[in-house]
């Protein structure tokens, strides 16, 4: 039962999280606040799930369901205990093959994992937004560095598959703290990240010091630059990066929600459009071709549309820049995904 699982989000915003960080309001990033889903609401949500998923579940081995939005290991061990029994119909039907939290790093308690290893619990999301004890400090986020690493270790021990969440552009970070930020999370090995830039939410505190001049959100082009940098190394270091950039929810995309910062539609396919434009053009620099001459290059399929770019500006800016003639793109399955060669 492996690969990309089908994700059923159970969201329980803000629930167990023992304060608003200073950028956060699940309400608006995840789903409307609500009070704590009772386990009929839990079962519906599923079976909605289910079958609005029927067509593209055939495609995905595995079904996970996923407590996201809040701290689910900071909740009342009888609570926690709760929401995960309300999903053992679906386990034992065998319609639902694992669980899925997230959490903080600092409530990752061997009481708290053997819980959810008795529950069936696979997969557990630590937001950890930095590796900058300065940074986590200012945030407010309330644990240091040290602790992400004792409860990566512990979830390793525990055999979890274990996703990193990481925010780029929090205050105080720049790209060398970001940098590094990366490399202490290559160190830890998680089976996954998820890279999102900050962006200033309505109603945060982080708009109150944006509103004073106390937080400069990154600009778009920092932010491609910043995640374009993180998204070359974990892809070196064989670690997924399955999500970049917050997802658009209807509440995000509500009038005044985004006070400011980096939170254009498909952040991702600009990211790696950019670094897949870098790369062609490095490799047509070095290949001594003539101004006037034709090319063709490799990639992956699932790569074409990002090596066009937007309204395939890549291609424009790839035949202006070098003085093409013809530039052709041949699909290779061969070909590793994020990188580019030419047809020989
Ligand atoms: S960032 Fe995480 S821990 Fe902080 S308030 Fe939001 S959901 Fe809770």
């Amino acid at each position: 039962m492996e690969g990309k699982p089908f994700i059923i989000p159970i969201f329980i915003a803000h629930l167990g999280c023992p304060h608003r960080c200073i950028y956060c309001d699940q309400g608006r990033i995840a789903h409307p606040a609500s009070a704590i889903p009772t386990p009929e609401e839990i079962a519906e949500e599923v079976e909605r799930y289910l079958k609005l998923g029927a067509r593209k579940r055939k495609h995905l081995r595995t079904v996970q369901a996923a407590f996201y939005g809040g701290s689910f290991t900071a909740l009342p061990l009888e609570t926690q205990r709760g929401f995960l029994r309300s999903l053992a119909p679906f386990l034992e039907e065998g319609k639902v093959h694992s669980l899925r939290i997230s959490t903080r790093p600092d409530y990752c308690s061997p009481e708290c994992l053997a819980i959810l290893k008795q529950h069936k619990v696979a997969t557990i999301e630590l937001g950890v937004q930095s590796m900058d004890d300065e940074i986590l400090r200012t945030s407010q986020r309330g644990y240091t560095k040290e602790e992400v690493k004792e409860a990566v270790r512990e979830l390793h021990q525990g055999n979890f598959e274990v996703g990193i969440q990481l925010m780029i552009g929090l205050p105080g970070d720049d790209a060398q703290t970001f940098a590094s930020t990366v490399a202490e999370v290559i160190e830890l090995r998680p089976h996954f990240v998820r890279l999102y830039p900050t962006v200033v939410i309505q109603g945060t505190q982080l708009e109150q010091w944006f509103r004073v001049g106390r937080y400069h959100p990154l600009t778009l082009a920092e932010a491609i630059i910043l995640a374009k940098g993180a998204l070359q190394r974990f892809r070196q270091a064989r670690i997924p990066v399955i999500r970049i950039g917050l997802q658009p929810t209807p509440s995000l995309e509500a009038p005044g929600a985004i006070v400011a910062g980096p939170y254009p539609p498909a952040f991702r396919q600009l990211v790696e459009s950019t670094l897949l434009y870098e790369q062609a053009a490095s490799i047509v620099d070095g290949s001594g071709i003539e101004r006037g001459g034709s090319l063709t290059f490799l990639i992956s399929p699932q790569d074409i549309s990002n090596f066009y770019g937007q309204g395939g500006q890549n291609i424009r800016r790839l035949r202006e820049s070098f003085g093409l003639r013809d530039i052709a793109v041949k699909p290779d399955p061969q070909q590793e995904r994020g990188t580019v060669s030419l047809c020989s």
